[in-house]
């Protein structure tokens, strides 16, 4: 059957050096010396170590637990020893550190045990438990995004279609070409799988017509997959972007900031196809994936490699040039410089290319924009690449985003034709992580704040919850109190706390008038006479005895008065006479001395 095939806006056609490469089978890599396995696939899916230093693991075994919605787990890729779990440099542009789990093999590639999959009759009709065992299985995107697949396969939204990307458009690279060479049936046994669980109608394989020998193995295994169409794509870069390649393979555009799902389809790359039947039915992770070694090198071809495997051990197997430079990861239109040989290959790793000068020259000096307009023609998505150039560099990052600046896929044919050399893609790199940046602070203080106003709720809360158990308290307390018979004094103190110190006192005065001495009981009759006859002497006169007793004795009262008044008029009395007494001595003295003075002067 002929299809009808679309074209999209753009594109480049670069030299696409690949016959080196994809003229040999695939190898198996040798096991390294030590395995340096990221916990992290792409900069937001992440896993948390759920191994230690010192363990055991064995070939397949979960050593990192998905965190958060898009965090996949990673396995050992072979068995061994955890001998660390340490940061290590990523290969990303950045060139950051991320934590890794640092294995070195004992040599025997020991499996755990494994058991396919039946997602179709798992037993507990929960399409969640497909979902997570996708996410336990580590798979993720493996044409270079490494976007985790249990998202995209967990969309609300019913795909009609599902497209296998083997178009494979970068210059280079052959990874992809290979597999679909020598593992046709396995990928479109991976695409059965993704189809059903999407619910996909039909499945349109599209491969760029440089690769002859891969289309022929797909068609010849999709005979036997009857919803399977194998569709040759032109070779134009970059038809192996996911909207790229939706649009000339259905003729659906997909708009600014929409993605493939809200138009019935799903896209996912040949080598995520091929590690979903792996999972599902052999019951094996994703530990390996092929890589493509080429560039400035003796022997270019396609390796299978364990994901850890240091770059620097890879080299060895095709044996650089002396003339090689640097290397780059990925391909030469995506790619970026390596920033260290010691990275390891990790799930999104489909190439590494040794690069000269002779092969990939330095380019000449960035010269002033021209405004030609040459990188728009280019540009697959549609975008006006010198306004993203001149708002990225001016820093007026809300102007780049009001141009698109996300829907940028980074591909490159803009500084590709650039008359000016200006390295394009590295500005909008520049933007899109700085606004990241800013995101990521305005998220920390919004977290702060909301941390700030929780707590003040909380101590409202903690308050209103204290005054609460008071009065229910206090509630409680008058309710027994009344049932006691000492409902006056919880009825005149309404406080809780007042109330509560009142019981608290009539309870004591009651005990301590209901507590008789006891140490008298046994005394004879007449000590007992007498104690009685004490403390009725002791006992605090009533108010009518005191006026009795005034009445019956005013006069001694008023005596006794008034003589301690004449008692108190007679001591002032000898006080003042003994002053002045004082005085008139002191006075008769002065007057001596004078006279004496007087006398001796004559
Ligand atoms: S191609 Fe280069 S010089 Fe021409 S408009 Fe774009 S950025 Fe400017
Ligand atoms: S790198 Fe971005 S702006 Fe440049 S051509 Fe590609 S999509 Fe367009």
């Amino acid at each position: 059957m002929i299809t009808k095939l679309f074209g999209f806006n753009g594109g480049v056609k670069p030299a696409t050096h690949k016959d080196d490469s994809a003229r040999a089978p695939i190898i198996r890599a040798p096991l390294p010396a030590r395995l340096i396995v990221p916990l992290r696939h792409n900069t937001r899916a992440i896993a948390r170590p759920i191994v230690e230093i010192g363990q055991h693991v064995l070939k397949g075994e979960r050593i990192g637990g998905a965190e958060g919605v898009l965090g996949t787990a990673c396995h050992a890729p072979t068995s061994g020893t955890v001998v660390d779990i340490a940061e290590h440099t990523m290969p990303h542009p950045s060139g950051l550190p991320t934590l890794c789990v640092y294995i070195e093999p004992d040599g025997e590639d020991r499996w755990i045990e494994r058991k396919p999959f039946d997602y179709a009759n798992c037993g507990c009709g929960d399409r969640q438990a497909v979902l997570d065992y996708l996410r336990d299985s580590g798979i993720v995107g493996m044409g270079g995004a490494a976007f985790p697949s249990h998202i995209k396969v967990g969309t609300k939204r019913v795909a009609h279609t599902l497209v296998l990307n083997g178009a494979e458009c970068e210059p280079w690279i052959t990874s992809d070409d290979r597999l679909m060479r020598e593992r046709a049936d396995s990928i479109l046994r991976g695409a059965e799988i993704l189809s059903d669980l999407l619910g996909a109608q039909r499945i349109l394989v599209g491969i760029e017509d440089n690769k002859p020998e891969a289309i022929a193995a797909m068609r010849e295994a999709a005979q036997k997959l009857p919803v399977a169409e194998v569709i040759v794509v032109p070779t134009l870069y970059p038809a192996g972007g996911e909207k790229q390649l939706i649009r000339v393979l259905t003729g659906i555009e997909i708009p600014h900031g929409k993605l493939g799902t809200e138009f019935g389809v799903q896209c996912f790359n040949v080598g995520t196809a091929e590690a979903v039947h792996r999972a599902f039915d052999l019951g094996e992770p994703l530990l390996s994936r092929v890589v493509t070694l080429t560039g400035n090198v003796e022997r270019p071809g396609n390796w299978e490699v364990l994901v850890g495997t240091p770059i620097e051990n890879l080299l060895e197997l095709v044996g650089p040039r002396a003339d090689t430079d640097r290397y780059i990861l990925g391909g030469p239109m995506m790619g970026f410089a390596l920033p260290d040989l010691s990275v390891p290959v990790v799930k999104g790793t489909n190439c590494v290319i040794a690069a000269s000068q002779a092969l990939f020259p330095y380019p000449p000096p960035e010269q002033p924009c021209i405004r030609c307009g040459a990188c728009a023609e280019a540009c697959p998505a549609d975008l006006q690449p010198f306004e993203l150039y001149w708002y990225a560099r001016s820093k007026n990052f809300g102007k780049a985003q009001e141009y698109h600046l996300f829907d940028c896929i980074e591909c490159g044919c803009c500084a590709y034709v650039c008359p000016s050399n200006i390295p394009l893609v590295d500005y909008y790199r520049f933007a899109k992580s700085e606004i990241w940046a800013r995101e990521r602070e305005h998220d920390a203080a919004d977290a702060a704040r909301e941390r700030f106003e929780f707590r003040n709720y909380r101590q409202e809360r903690e308050k209103a919850e204290k005054a609460a158990r008071l009065a229910a308290k206090a509630a409680e307390t008058k309710a027994k109190l009344a049932a006691r018979g000492e409902g006056e004094t919880a009825k005149a103190e309404d406080d809780p706390k007042k109330a509560l110190i009142a019981a608290a006192l009539a309870r004591a005065k009651a005990q301590k008038e209901s507590v008789a001495p006891k140490n008298t009981d046994d005394l004879p009759p007449e000590v007992q006479a007498e104690i009685a006859e004490i403390d009725a002497r002791r006992k605090p006169l009533t108010g009518e005895e005191v006026a009795a007793q005034e009445a019956a004795e005013p006069s001694a009262r008023e005596a006794g008065e008034a003589a301690a008044h004449a008692r108190d008029e007679d001591t002032k009395k000898a006080l003042i006479t003994a002053a002045i007494e004082r005085a008139k001595e002191q006075k008769a003295k002065q007057a001596e001395r004078r006279e004496t003075a007087e006398r001796d002067d004559k």
